[in-house]
């Protein structure tokens, strides 16, 4: 096809925001194209070169493109930029200066394989001298381009071209030329999509087979599928009667989702939710995945967190926020913000496809596959009939730093629906959120000991607070955070002549430490706020049978309360009543693209 003839297409695509005359154009686009461009141009109409996931850029900034069009047309750059700043978009800039010279044989000539093969050429060009030559390769590119073609290439190379064809419109339009627009072909069109998320391929596997050929797309290592989405719910009972009285619950963990691949030699690659690679920033992950992954080749999918490196906890999503997108002390970032991916699906295993089989047979694949370890771990998950189970089970995830609970279906048609939003799983997250203006003073009465740089040192200690009207101590946290160096060699001295072998009496705490402390010294703690907990004795069961309070995300602030005997620190009642004072907000929407 010549370059010209698809500008053509665009100025017609750009002119529309309908949805069906969109299609429309695009059915006659797709029809006048030849087989073997049709993948290129898709992508091009896009504003792409490859499929979104391979993440390949143009990297022309608008100067670059500004300095091409100025040699290409003879201009003056400043003459460009005043000339930009008047039309307020440069391909519009390109198309009159074009305009305004004297005709040329060769403008109209380009094929629309040339104009991708030579964009293809600017996005490869790295290393030194590399943006000489993407503006003399841009700048020989638009010498040859008609006014029209002109708008478009420049448009295309700083990122502007908006045509509104958008995936959807594109498999409508696919589904119109090859399946005769019906809803099953449409379905399978789709399907092919969400295993590849390649439409270029997708495409081309209809022009060349037509339906019949999609059968030969599948899951393939290194390409990622598009992910299953959930569903929200209101409340837990409406979860179960939704999932016919049977449900696995999840902790729903609170950062950033991982499709991981692992082949049987090579690298790993890792997958954002928005399928762009993320191996780059999380070198742990791609490190410790080969190993941990006892089957090859495989594709798995969780959620990474950051994790406190002394006492092994969850950290908020803030700390894993700030691995992302990092391209620097990718090393120093490793040891500040430790990570670990909590899988909780498999959908390759063993070169095997199992997105097609029930959730249970998966889980059960997950957990036969994931050998385990500090890096990689498999998400926690217990199978509920009940409400009250379901509702203690939503408390350990936010005692233990989740966000909520993920119910899975159960069911035998829980096969894993790519790029789908069912009631499949349904999300669902506490139905408060609180802030804790008040610090707590917290009785000492267990220590953990530290790993990795707190090894040979208590890493985390156990606190509780006192509950006058029972004369006994009760666990309400485990903290192991706001420890400087200082503090971490004064907390041996101080609890050396405290130590006990064995829980001394009135200490109550569903939690085992290293060592039992005798309950003697106060320290100041903060949280971000009070939640339920079955493992923790604060306040047992005053809230919800089975449950304790815990405080969530606990940090030292760095005070040792000496001027207070343990049976002065805050107590039970206390706590409670700093519960119920925490305000209940209804659910805040969540932004479904941010993990
Ligand atoms: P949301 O981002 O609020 O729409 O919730 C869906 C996201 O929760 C998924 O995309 C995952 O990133 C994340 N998630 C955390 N834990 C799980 C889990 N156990 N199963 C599935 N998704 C999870």
């Amino acid at each position: 096809m010549r370059f010209v003839e698809l500008a053509a297409f665009y100025e017609r695509l750009e002119a529309t925001t309908k949805r069906l005359e969109m299609r429309k154009i695009l059915v006659e686009l797709i029809d006048a194209v030849g087989r073997e461009e049709l993948a290129e141009v898709l992508y091009l109409s896009q504003g792409l070169l490859r499929p979104e996931y391979e993440g390949v850029e143009l990297g022309m900034a608008e100067s670059l493109a500004t300095k091409a069009v100025a040699a290409a047309t003879n201009a003056e750059e400043p003459a460009v930029v005043d000339r930009r700043q008047r039309s307020g978009d440069l391909g519009l800039t390109a198309a009159e200066l074009i305009t305004a010279l004297p005709a040329a044989p060769e403008r109209g000539a380009l094929l629309a394989r040339d104009v991708y093969a030579t964009l293809t050429e600017i996005a490869h060009a790295s290393g030194e001298g590399s943006q000489e030559v993407k503006v003399g390769l841009f700048a020989d590119l638009l010498r040859r381009c008609t006014p029209a073609e002109a708008k478009f290439a420049v448009r295309f190379a700083i990122g502007t071209l908006r045509l509104g064809v958008r995936e959807l419109t594109i498999l409508d339009a696919l589904t119109q030329k090859y399946g005769g627009g019906t809803k099953e072909a449409r379905l399978r069109i789709e399907a092919a999509f969400n295993l590849s998320s390649d439409l270029g391929l997708v495409a081309e596997t209809l022009a060349k087979d037509g339906l019949e050929g999609l059968t030969r797309i599948q899951l393939q290592v290194g390409r990622p599928i598009r992910p299953m989405l959930a569903e929200r719910a209101t409340s837990l009972a409406d979860i179960l009667e939704r999932m016919e009285g049977e449900a696995a619950l999840e902790y729903k963990y609170d950062g950033l989702r991982v499709q991981a691949h692992v082949p049987v030699d090579g690298p790993v690659k890792l997958f954002s939710r928005r399928l762009e690679d993320l191996s780059a920033q999380f070198p742990e992950l791609v490190a410790a995945l080969p190993e941990a992954i006892s089957r090859k080749p495989a594709i798995v999918e969780g959620e990474c967190v950051a994790i406190d490196a002394d006492t092994d906890q969850i950290r908020p999503f803030q700390d894993i926020s700030r691995r992302r997108g990092r391209k620097y002390d990718l090393e120093r970032m490793q040891e500040e913000i430790p990570v670990c991916l909590y899988l909780f699906d498999v959908l390759l295993d063993d070169d095997v496809a199992t997105v097609d089989e029930p959730f249970p047979d998966r889980r059960r694949r997950l957990v036969s596959l994931v050998r385990g370890g500090e890096r990689v771990r498999v998400a926690t998950q217990s199978i509920v009939k009940d409400v009250d189970a379901a509702q203690l089970f939503l408390d350990a995830a936010i005692a233990e730093g989740g966000e909520g609970v993920m119910a899975k279906s159960v069911a035998t048609g829980s096969a894993y629906r790519a790029g789908a939003r069912g009631f499949w799983w349904i999300k669902y997250k506490r139905d408060y959120t609180q802030r804790l203006g008040d610090s707590i003073d917290g009785v000492i009465v267990g220590a953990f000991h530290g790993r990795g740089r707190r090894g040979g040192r208590y890493g985390a200690l156990l606190l509780a607070v006192y509950d006058a009207q029972n004369d006994r101590f009760e666990s309400f946290t485990k903290v192991g955070s706001g420890f400087d160096d200082a503090t971490l060699e004064e907390i041996p001295k101080r609890l050396a002549s405290l130590e006990l072998s064995e829980r001394p009496k009135g200490v109550e705490s569903g939690l085992e430490p290293d060592r039992w402390i005798q309950p003697r010294l106060v320290i100041e703690v903060r949280g971000a706020e009070l939640t339920l907990s079955p493992i923790h004795r604060a306040g047992f069961e005053a809230i919800r049978p089975g449950a304790g309070l815990a405080l969530r995300f606990p940090r030292f602030t760095g005070v040792w309360r000496d001027d207070k005997a343990a049976t002065n620190a805050t107590t039970s009642a206390e706590l409670l009543t700093m519960y119920r004072s925490q305000v209940k907000h209804a659910e805040e929407p969540s932004d479904d693209s941010a993990s």
